[in-house]
């Protein structure tokens, strides 16, 4: 397939851009910004045949037949809904919109166009998190009582821009990490949360917006899910525990974008050390996209799951504002 970028972005230039290259037989043609400088800066770099501040352009090239949005939040919307309009396949960032309105309306409108519509929720790519799963799956641990989830990062400096100090173009880390962390939850204990309470706070890195975050959600099994998301953890590292009545997995340096980490799953029997593949996580989820737009399959994510992500991150800020349990409503989803 021939791509479309929409986005001059970080993500896009450090992964995507590969992702796409390695698929045999798709290659990015275009690339879509709003600053016409720099787009066509951008495209000289990346070696991109087209470069355009009109979205509208690169739509009408009838050799174009997958879109991949990574703008920031605000805009993710109206160019998905554009993209869908032409009747391409979109891959878009999460958090899908804005609102939950937003991404329904987004993943409603790819079901009626029969386009393929992808959340790049790149974390159950990983083999890491694939291998989890699968432990999960075996029975390994038991009924699953517990699944706590440590993602406080440190922002790099490249990106402390929009993400720290802008609520219109959806900053924050709640839609920025917490979106990942629900997803993680819904796919390796395959069921959506019920019910959230949090807190949230600046911590010294958001101007306006939230930089931290804790939350326990409530699973229907019963299994209770606690996570932390933040900007500001210099040297907390990343990881999540999964407790059940048979065992444990501990499972260190996993919530990231690199096929990095280690797992261990303990039971009566001791402490086993989990192998797990060491594949490309932006490769991987380009990949299943790629197939599920030629009818093979579904994307790793698709768009009822980038819908569910963003209703219990949503869920999560708003109990965290207003001191409340919420229930979580999914949309119709
Ligand atoms: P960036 O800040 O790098 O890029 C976002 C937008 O900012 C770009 O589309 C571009 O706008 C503009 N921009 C980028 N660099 C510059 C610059 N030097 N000067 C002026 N404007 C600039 O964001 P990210 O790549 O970190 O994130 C983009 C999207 O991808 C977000 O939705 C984010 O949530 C998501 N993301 C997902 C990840 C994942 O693993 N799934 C990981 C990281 C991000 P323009 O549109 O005009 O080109």
């Amino acid at each position: 397939m021939n791509w479309v970028f929409v986005g001059a972005s970080t993500i896009a230039s450090q992964y995507m851009l590969d992702a796409v290259r390695q698929q045999v037989g798709n290659d990015v043609t275009w690339v879509v910004s709003n600053s016409p400088d720099r787009v066509k800066v951008w495209a000289s770099e990346h070696g991109i045949p087209n470069a355009t501040t009109d979205l509208s352009a690169a739509l009408s090239d009838p050799s174009v037949q997958a879109v991949y949005i990574s703008s920031t939040n605000e805009k993710h919307h109206g160019q998905a809904m554009a993209a869908i309009a032409a009747g391409k396949h979109v891959l878009c960032e999460k958090p899908l919109g804005m609102t939950q309105a937003e991404a329904v309306e987004m993943v409603r409108a790819a079901e009626a166009a029969g386009v393929a519509f992808g959340t790049n929720h790149h974390l159950r790519c990983s083999g890491s998190h694939r291998a989890i799963r699968d432990l999960i799956a075996d029975g390994r641990v038991g009924d699953v009582l517990s699944l706590r989830i440590h993602h406080a990062v440190h922002l790099p400096g490249n990106l402390q821009g929009w993400r720290i100090n802008s609520a219109d173009a959806g900053g924050g880390v709640i839609p920025d990490i917490v979106v990942h962390d629900a997803d993680v939850t819904r796919f390796l204990l395959k069921e959506d949360p019920v019910s959230v309470v949090a807190q949230m706070a600046s911590s010294g890195m958001g101007q306006g917006v939230e930089d931290s975050c804790m939350s326990v959600w409530t699973m229907p099994s019963g299994a209770m899910v606690m996570t932390h998301e933040s900007f500001t953890h210099p040297f907390a590292g990343s990881g999540l525990q999964v407790h059940g009545t048979k065992g444990s997995i501990f499972a260190e340096g996993v919530m990231t974008q690199r096929p990095v980490g280690q797992i261990a799953l303990v039971t009566e029997e001791g402490r086993e050390e989990i192998p797990f593949s060491d594949h490309s996580l932006y490769v991987q989820g380009v990949s299943e996209f790629v197939a599920a737009a030629a009818g093979q399959g579904r994307p790793a994510a698709d768009g009822p799951d980038g819908v569910k992500s963003l209703s219990v991150a949503l869920s999560v800020r708003e109990a965290a504002a207003s001191g409340q349990r919420i229930n979580v409503d999914y949309g119709g989803f």
